[in-house]
This record gives C-alpha cells, sequence and structure tokens, in this order.
C-alpha cells in the first residue's frame, strides 16, 4: 500500500536553494515514487515559492499560528508536482533570503517562523487532534526539527524521521521563547526541547523523532565524537540505536553531462574531448589565460567548514606548479577579500565569480579538469559527486560522505581502475598542497587521468539505494515492513 509521507524544510529545488539541502529535498519525492511512497512536501511561503506554486487552495486556516494568521495551501509547480506551503506573510512575505535580511544578518524571529513551519506539519499529520492526513513525517535540519517535537506533545498520530544535513546548525535559542512555543511545560526538559538553558530546535527533534538520520555513513558514525557533534554528540550517543546514515544521491534530471543545456558542449564518458568547449567557455568567463596546466575550480559556501582558509593558503603552491584556479561562491566577507587579493597576485591565473549562479556550477563541472572540496567535515557533499558524474575529478579531504563517495588514486587502486579521485587526510597546508601536487602529476599522465574520470563517471550515486532505505525505515516505522 502507498505510504503517504511529509517532507518538512526550509528549502527545495526548485523554488528556493542555498545548499545541498535543498537538492536534496527537491530530489526525494520523484525518487522515492518508484518504491510506493507518496512524499508531498511542505516549504515556507517565501515570495519566490508562492510566485511558483501556482494556482493554490486552502486546506487549513489558522486565526494565530504562534501568534501570525496563516493557512496551508496546495498548489502544483509547472513539472505537475504537487506542493504544500505554509502561506504565512508575517513570517515569509519579505525581500532577502530564507534565514537572513538581504545584508545577510538572520531574522531576529527565526525561532518563531520555523517553529511555526513545525507546527503546520504536526498539524497536517494529525497533531492536537487535527484530521491525519500522511502516515509519516519527514523534517529536514532544525528549521523543520520542531515538527517531531510537537507531533510527539500533540498527542503523537504518526512517527516522525529527523535528517540532519549538517549538525553545525542547530536554532539554538533563549529560554525566553519557551513560554510562546505553545508547548506543555513537559517539554521544558533535557527529554524536550531544553539544552543548556536555552532552546535547542534541533536538539529537540532529536529526542522527539523516532528515527534520526545522517546523510553519509561516515557522518553518522563522526557526529558520535566531541570533533564533529558540535556539542549534540552527547545527545546523539544516547540515541544511538536510532541514528542511520543514509548517503545523499544525484539528481540525474538535472545533472548529466549528455543532456545538460548549460553546459556549452555536452558529453559522456566516450567523448570526454568534448569538455575542451566548456574549460575554454569557462576560461572566458573567468578572464583567465589559455594553459595547458589543469584549470581546477571550486563551487562553494565560502566558510571556515569548508577550508576555503587552507585554499587560500595553497593558492600560490597551485599557481606555481601550472595550474590555474575558477571560484564560484558566496559567504565570509573575509575570505572573499583574501581571495581578491589572490585574483589580484595571479592575474590570468586565478578568476573569481562571487554571487550564486546555478547555470555556472553546472560549467564548471563541465569544463574543469578537479574540483576543490578541502572541507573540515562535510555531512555528504553534492559538488564531489556532480564532480564524478561530470569527469571533474574531486580532490577531496577523508570526512564524511567525502570519504564515502570518492576512491583516491592510490597505486592499489589505480592498478584495478577503481580509483576516482584524490583523498588527503586533513585541511591542512601540508596535506592539502601535497594532494595538489598529486593532482597536478597525475593530470600530466594523460591516459592516467582519463582512466580516473572514466571510473568516476562510470560510479553510480543516483538516488535508488538512497530512496530504497528510505522507503525501508519508513515501512519499519509505521510498521508496514514487507
Ligand atoms: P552545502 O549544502 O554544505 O553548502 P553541498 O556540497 O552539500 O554543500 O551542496 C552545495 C550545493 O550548492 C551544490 O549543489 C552546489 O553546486 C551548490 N552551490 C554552492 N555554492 C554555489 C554558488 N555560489 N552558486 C551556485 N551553486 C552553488
Amino acid at each position: 500500500m502507498t505510504l503517504k509521507v511529509l517532507s518538512v524544510a526550509s528549502e527545495a529545488v526548485p523554488l528556493i536553494k542555498t545548499g545541498g539541502l535543498a537538492d536534496v529535498v527537491g530530489a526525494l519525492p520523484a525518487a522515492l515514487a518508484g518504491e510506493e511512497v507518496e512524499m508531498i512536501t511542505l516549504l515556507p511561503g517565501y515570495p519566490a515559492v508562492m510566485a511558483k506554486a501556482g494556482k493554490v487552495r486552502k486546506v487549513v486556516g489558522f486565526d494565530s499560528l504562534l501568534g501570525e494568521p496563516a493557512r496551508i495551501v496546495s498548489g502544483r509547480m509547472a513539472d505537475g508536482r504537487k506542493l504544500l506551503v505554509l502561506d504565512a506573510p508575517n513570517y515569509f512575505a519579505r525581500e532577502g533570503g530564507p534565514y537572513g535580511d538581504p545584508s545577510g544578518s538572520d531574522w531576529g524571529d527565526n525561532w518563531r517562523r520555523f517553529a511555526a513551519l513545525g507546527y503546520a506539519a504536526a498539524h497536517l499529520a494529525g497533531a492536537f487532534g487535527a484530521k491525519k492526513r500522511f502516515d509519516l513525517v519527514h523534517a529536514h535540519d532544525w528549521q523543520a526539527a520542531m515538527a517531531c517535537v510537537y507531533l510527539r506533545y500533540g498527542g503523537k498520530p504518526v512517527p516522525s524521521v529527523l535528517t540532519i544535513h549538517n549538525m553545525a546548525f542547530q536554532g539554538f535559542f533563549g529560554g525566553e521563547i519557551f513560554p510562546r512555543l505553545g508547548l506543555p511545560d513537559a517539554a521544558w526538559t533535557i527529554d524536550g526541547v531544553e539544552f543548556h538553558g536555552g532552546v535547542g530546535m534541533l536538539k529537540g527533534g532529536m529526542v522527539c523523532a523516532d528515527a534520526i538520520t545522517t546523510v553519509s555513513p561516515t557522518y553518522a558514525r563522526e557526529i558520535h565524537t566531541a570533533r564533529f557533534g558540535m556539542g549534540l554528540d552527547g545527545v546523539i550517543r544516547a540515541r544511538t540505536h536510532l541514528v542511520e546514515g543514509i548517503l545523499n544521491g544525484i539528481d540525474k534530471a538535472e545533472w548529466d553531462p549528455a543532456s545538460d543545456l548549460n553546459l556549452t558542449s555536452q558529453f559522456d564518458s566516450g567523448h570526454l574531448g568534448k569538455r575542451k568547449a566548456n574549460k575554454r567557455a569557462l576560461e572566458k568567463v573567468f578572464g583567465l589565460d589559455k594553459g595547458e596546466g589543469p584549470l581546477f575550480v571550486v563551487v562553494s559556501r565560502l566558510t571556515w567548514q569548508k577550508g576555503i582558509d587552507v585554499l587560500l593558503e595553497v593558492i600560490d603552491h597551485l599557481i606555481g606548479l601550472g595550474g590555474r584556479l575558477a571560484l564560484l561562491g558566496a559567504g565570509d566577507a573575509s575570505l572573499e577579500a583574501g581571495l581578491r587579493e589572490a585574483a589580484e597576485r595571479h592575474k590570468g591565473k586565478v578568476g573569481l565569480h562571487f554571487g550564486y549562479d546555478e547555470a555556472l556550477s553546472h560549467l564548471m563541472q563541465g569544463g574543469g579538469d578537479a574540483i576543490l572540496v578541502p572541507s573540515r567535515f562535510e555531512p555528504c557533499g553534492l559538488t564531489q559527486l556532480y564532480g564524478l558524474a561530470y569527469g571533474c575529478v574531486p580532490v577531496v579531504t577523508r570526512t564524511g560522505g567525502l570519504a564515502d563517495t570518492v576512491i583516491d588514486a592510490n597505486p592499489a587502486a589505480m592498478g584495478e581502475g577503481t580509483a576516482t579521485g584524490i583523498v588527503f587526510t586533513e585541511a591542512s597546508y601540508d596535506e592539502f598542497s601535497l594532494a595538489i601536487s598529486r593532482a597536478i602529476r597525475l593530470y600530466a599522465d594523460k591516459p592516467a587521468w582519463k582512466r580516473l574520470q572514466k571510473s568516476g563517471m562510470r560510479a553510480d550515486f543516483g538516488w535508488e539505494a538512497s530512496a530504497a532505505a528510505y522507503a525501508a525505515l519508513y515501512r519499519r516505522l509505521t510498521g508496514r515492513a514487507q
């Protein structure tokens, strides 16, 4: 029998995206359709979402949803997909990003905006005596985690799954907001949302959900430790029997070099020569000199997590060995400034594009020779998966999903033809610069490089296996194991 699952999140492709979360939430419904799971996504009614939700119909109305009028509406996107939207203009009809104003500062009422999203989700699933419209709720990250909390304190009509896409973002707020969340006093304990005297929304979700997943098996292990657990490792250890790592897939309808219209030249693994035209196009976009050495690309949030400060340290080394660098990203102003200085030092060798540009991110995977991902931690990471699919060899740290998806070009793996990239142990100058030296040497050995590209393109990181794992989990939790 088809399971009805409500997926709740703060972003989803193609409506609104700031990172990998949106790719995953956007891809899951189609991936699960083959598993007899009907998944419908509930999103906040930001202007971009309302504009693309088509003609909407009211499902539920609230005179006051944590203090503001709101309604849940259903709509259909241009491709026919059904969608639920929390239409609450006082919370979401604002200029700026999903989490902050145009200057990048977080909205001061984020606690209420996303608690409201969680409440709406729980309501749709039958909490607080409402009509039960779903068999299970799947909440993503702290912005949706309160759905699990409201379900538990609202009578627990259905089970819930919480997926942690990044433990670094926890939705931690002062204790003074607790009375305004509409929860019983019983929720103000270590078994509820209370966390070090404040309200921990991710933490609350973790203790109330029936299962906790994260987006790779290695990250699932790592978050049990103080180094990666970011203060929540104790909660994870206490709930370890409920923790599972399910690797993200990539959406092949969006990310296939043979049909990708963002590329100047489409190609497949039998026609890698066609990548050249994409490389030339990239050189133009980034104002780079033509050259024989490898063109390294970076597509990333510019943050400490992503190791961009270490990238800054190795740029001179990379250019000194004959490489070039094209970077697309947005984030910390100090990192942007450092990158600008490097581009100034290496005119024609380092090209930058600050901002968010989906089409350009595809061209970079289709024209770059290698993609650098020197993350300090990486729950799953998608850019290395796109790199593998596009013959843009990933050079990555051995952490989280990077460790689970890229096979280092050591002699044994090269001999067997299984190597797909270059893996280094940590985001430090010594390790990263050595990895870049290895990449440049390997690139000079054309047949070896081609083998690396081809085995990467053969690797299958589509959604099938992951969708099956989610479906099995949903069935187990709803007592419908097959
Ligand atoms: P995270 O979610 O931590 O930022 P992931 O690697 O999981 O990292 O996902 C990042 C996603 O965002 C990928 O789809 C990547 O291509 C995209 N991305 C990141 N920065 C940019 C940018 N500046 N322009 C376009 N796409 C970007």
